[in-house]
């Protein structure tokens, strides 16, 4: 197993790339004996590490500030993580929004919902609430 350099998901085994932020992952340990059976004769040439051009600080300030946007910036985030887009670093950027936006809105609803149980917890169980 390897780890992904950009996001550092746990890889499988056969991935050339990362399946959840789509990164090249590095060939495998050069210890491993069965991945060298299938590059036979010139390891030398594979293009494994594709650069990616880093986005500029003000496109990512700019890319930020577009994201924060409450409901817009989530679509946009949504749209750009998914391919509508040019700029790899950009959809990268986009992806680790939405994987983030994801994360709160989860932490968001559960704690809702433990807020909404007490709530209708206290009332059924003590009527004096209910009462005044
Ligand atoms: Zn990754």
């Amino acid at each position: 197993m390897r780890y992904c350099k950009n996001c550092g998901l746990l890889a499988p085994f056969d991935a050339d790339r990362c399946p959840q932020c789509g990164a090249p992952l590095p060939p495998e340990a050069p210890s491993a004996p069965s991945s060298a059976r299938y590059t036979g004769e010139a390891p030398a040439e594979q293009p494994q590490e594709e650069v990616v051009p880093a986005l500029s600080e003000w496109a990512t300030l700019g890319t930020l500030l577009l994201f924060a946007i409450p409901v817009a910036g989530f679509i946009l985030s949504l749209a750009w993580s998914f391919g509508f887009n040019t700029h790899p670093a950009r959809k990268r950027l986009a992806q680790a929004w939405l994987i983030r936006t994801l994360v709160v809105g989860v932490v968001v609803a559960l704690v809702c919902i433990v807020l909404a149980l007490t709530s209708v917890a206290r009332l059924t169980v003590t009527p004096y609430y209910y009462a005044y």
